[in-house]
């Protein structure tokens, strides 16, 4: 069985083996009866090991091409985990439209332990790799990035990465392994925010890290327990009956996306479009050799005789939320909600302007959503 398909399905571990259930149990345990000293079954405690959360593990090791999955309590917790792998003194280096969160973890907490940051535009892998100076430990790599969709070159640049003996991390919530698959692009590590395409159905909060090298493994092993944010058992179940659907949920996802992309770009009240799986996008002929497809998110800028909260209020079909990934259609205003902690003149200089639209596209009919958009846009005419 070697199809992503049917791993989908069938990945990590299948089942229960003790009575046959088709679906993983859950098992809401927090510890595990000994039988005598140092005589145990293999699970002890369940922050250490969890037998819903280990097949969960092995899934996510399975489909993205690697060797250990780690499951955490959001997608933060999980990038955590993985910055404990660095010492005081190092620094990374980030995309420069890296999540919001990730940027504010690594500014005002690991800062204060001596982990630095630079950001640079990883888009440019001249600038990418002139940045590389000695006291870099790990590239933390997003492609496409928010929320401008920019691409990132992975393959290349995990290849500058390795020469100058530098971790590769790449946060691959946006893509999924369905889409894109960085270990196999040459990255060592892959984090995710399952709370978004993974779980897909917009009902819960997890992370995910994959490693294929054992030693890499063993330190994000200790990590996990040392710090102790891991999934818990009926999350883990969550997101496992949400990970079966994923090829599905992303053939629609991708196709409504593509075909909304098309219909924006034509539209005369848009001014800008930002997809890389249009033909006309800077990013499309990298994201086409790295991934399957440009995915499901999207923006766009309305035309100034437009406003931008009239057309937020305006949307029927779609939702003005936070987040993304699930199977309903979020609209979201980068500008005050996922980029609001950046100062307006530094935003417009990187191209968030408070005309820009951020779309997370779902799986209702696209028809309808075409026709919420339209009317959104042509109710927000000032
Ligand atoms: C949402 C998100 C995160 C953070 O994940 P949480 O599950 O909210 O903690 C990290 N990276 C990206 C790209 C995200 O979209």
């Amino acid at each position: 069985m070697s199809a992503f398909e049917s791993l989908l399905i069938h990945g990590g571990i299948d089942g229960d083996a003790a009575t046959g259930a088709v679906n993983v149990p859950i098992y809401q345990t927090s510890t595990y009866r000994q039988k005598g000293l140092g005589d145990n079954t293999g699970w002890e405690y369940s922050r250490t090991g969890n037998p819903t959360r280990a097949a969960l593990e092995s899934l996510i090791a399975d489909l993205e091409s690697g060797k250990v999955g780690f499951a955490f309590a959001s997608g933060l917790a999980a990038i955590t985990a993985v910055l404990g792998l660095f010492k005081s003194g190092d620094k990374l280096l980030l995309s420069s439209n890296v999540y919001g969160g990730t940027y504010r973890l690594l500014d005002q907490v690991f800062s204060r332990f001596g982990l630095h940051y630079e950001l640079v535009d990883t888009t440019d892998l001249e600038k990418l790799s002139n940045a590389i100076t000695p006291d870099i430990a790990a590239l933390l790599l997003e492609s496409p990035a928010n929320p401008l969709l920019t691409v990132t070159d992975l393959a290349a640049s995990a290849q500058i990465a390795k020469r100058h003996g530098v971790l590769t991390i790449v946060d691959n919530t946006f893509m999924t392994p369905y889409l894109q698959r960085p270990l196999e692009l040459g990255a060592d590590i892959v984090v995710h925010s399952a709370t978004k395409y993974l779980g897909g159905h917009s009902d819960l909060i997890a992370g995910l890290a994959v490693v294929r090298d054992s030693k890499l493994a063993e330190r994000l092993a200790f990590l996990q327990n040392s710090t102790g944010g891991v999934l818990a058992p009926f999350d883990s179940f969550l997101l496992i009956r949400g990970i079966k659907t994923l090829a599905v949920r992303l053939d629609r996802h991708t196709a409504n996306a593509e075909k909304i992309a098309q219909h924006l770009a034509s539209h005369e009240e848009v001014s800008r479009i930002y997809y890389p799986g249009l033909e006309s996008d800077p990013g499309y002929v990298i994201n086409k050799r790295q991934a399957k497809n440009g995915g499901a998110m999207l923006s766009f800028e309305l035309k100034e005789n437009h406003d931008v909260d009239k057309f937020f209020r305006s949307l029927r079909v779609v939702a003005l939320a936070e987040s993304l990934g699930g199977v309903e259609s979020l609209a979201c205003h980068p500008a005050t909600m996922t980029h609001a902690s950046i100062p307006k003149d530094v935003r417009e200089k990187i191209g968030i302007s408070d005309r820009l639209i951020r779309l997370s596209v779902g799986i209702e009919s696209v028809d309808d959503l075409i026709a919420d958009l339209d009317s959104a846009i042509d109710k927000s005419r000032i």
